[in-house]
């Protein structure tokens, strides 16, 4: 099995080719290294089944593939705000891009969404389910990543309907550990670093927002068992319905690291979701999925991790 990463040096990217290549597929890393890092694969580079390619994903390639996993796109909002245009040229090109790659060569093909196509959810939509179609601002400074993923959503399904193309589309919700760049301004690795380099724990306005956070080895393996499924074009959410605010993270990370950090307040970005949590029940029914790392077994590996390398 011949297996594309679009984004392989990224953080989710580099945990799923690792995946790959111990159960033998032969992958090819595409990267184009604007959030990905060469340490997050340098210990596959001498592997003889694992290729890197350095190439932007908006710019046409050919490779002969079996399957496609896309996953190139920034994914925290410091980096995918950084330039909005070239993050919505990064799902809208490169969506068919690797769409049409699909085409070519009979690949399965693999959408990395995101529950941000569910913006944040109105009453009554929450947890979120995969029928819901949405909350989202289309004109706000969270557009860029989430109409983004939206248009790449739909172009996953008029492939499929038009070309026959075999996609796979999952939505990702909030997922950390090792890898993390410490540098995105995600909450996780934000306060993490906070924590352990004595700062102030930035809690963006009351903190009383949730999020619902996944391991990423319990992602990973959703991923392939959605891939590996037959009969079944998704969407799909995966993630971790045990849902806490940004304070009982703050108070989590702080307890764990056994650090003496304030927390301080700061305001809400915005358009910032007031809460999100998956409803798992599809990937519960199709896939026997749930996931099986606790919060505090996930935090404290991240939490190694990080004082690994800062
Ligand atoms: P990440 O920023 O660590 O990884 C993204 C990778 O894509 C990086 O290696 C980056 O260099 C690469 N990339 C970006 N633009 C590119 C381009 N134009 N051409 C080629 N490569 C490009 O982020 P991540 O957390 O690993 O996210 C991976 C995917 O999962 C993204 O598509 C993201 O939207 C999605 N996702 C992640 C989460 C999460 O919680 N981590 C949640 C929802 C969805
Ligand atoms: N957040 C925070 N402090 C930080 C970084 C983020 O309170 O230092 C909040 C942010 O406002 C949001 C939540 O944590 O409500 C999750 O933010 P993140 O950027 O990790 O993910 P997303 O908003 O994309 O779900």
């Amino acid at each position: 099995m011949r297996t594309l990463v679009t984004g392989g040096a990224g953080f989710l990217g580099s945990h799923l080719c690792d995946s790959l290549i111990a159960k033998g597929h032969e992958v090819i890393c595409l990267d184009n290294f604007f959030t990905g890092h060469k340490s997050n694969i340098e210990h596959l580079v001498s592997n003889p089944n694992f290729e890197m390619m350095r190439w932007d994903v908006i710019d046409p390639f050919k490779v002969e593939v079996d399957q496609i996993y896309n996953l190139a796109c920034p994914a925290s909002p410091v980096h995918y705000q950084h330039n909005p245009i070239k993050t919505i040229k990064t799902s809208v090109i490169g969506a068919i891009n690797v769409l049409g790659l699909a085409k070519r060569t009979g690949a399965r093909i693999f959408q990395a969404s995101t529950s941000e196509v569910y913006g944040d959810p109105t009453e009554g939509n929450h947890p979120q389910v995969e029928s819901y179609w949405g909350n989202v601002n289309p004109i706000g400074i969270r557009s860029c990543y989430d109409e983004g993923k939206r248009c790449a959503e739909t172009l996953f399904f008029d492939y499929h309907r038009s070309n026959n193309v075999d996609i796979r589309v999952i939505r990702i919700f909030n997922t950390y550990g090792p890898r993390m760049c410490p540098g995105d301004g995600r909450v996780v690795s934000n306060f993490i670093c906070q924590a352990l380099r004595g700062e102030p724990i930035t809690i963006f306005g009351g903190g009383t927002q949730t999020r619902s956070f996944c391991y990423v080895s319990d992602l990973i393996s959703g991923f392939e068992l959605l891939m590996d499924k037959e009969g079944i074009t998704g969407p799909v959410n995966v993630g971790n319905p045990n849902e806490i605010t940004m304070l009982e993270l703050a108070e989590n990370v702080l307890a764990i690291t056994g650090s003496k950090s304030e927390i301080v307040h700061k305001p809400l970005p915005e358009d910032d979701p007031q809460q999100r949590r998956p409803d798992i029940t599809v990937a519960r029914r199709e896939l026997c999925w749930e996931p099986n790392v606790a919060l505090k077994e996930g935090l404290e590996k991240t939490i190694q991790y990080f004082e690994s390398i800062i």
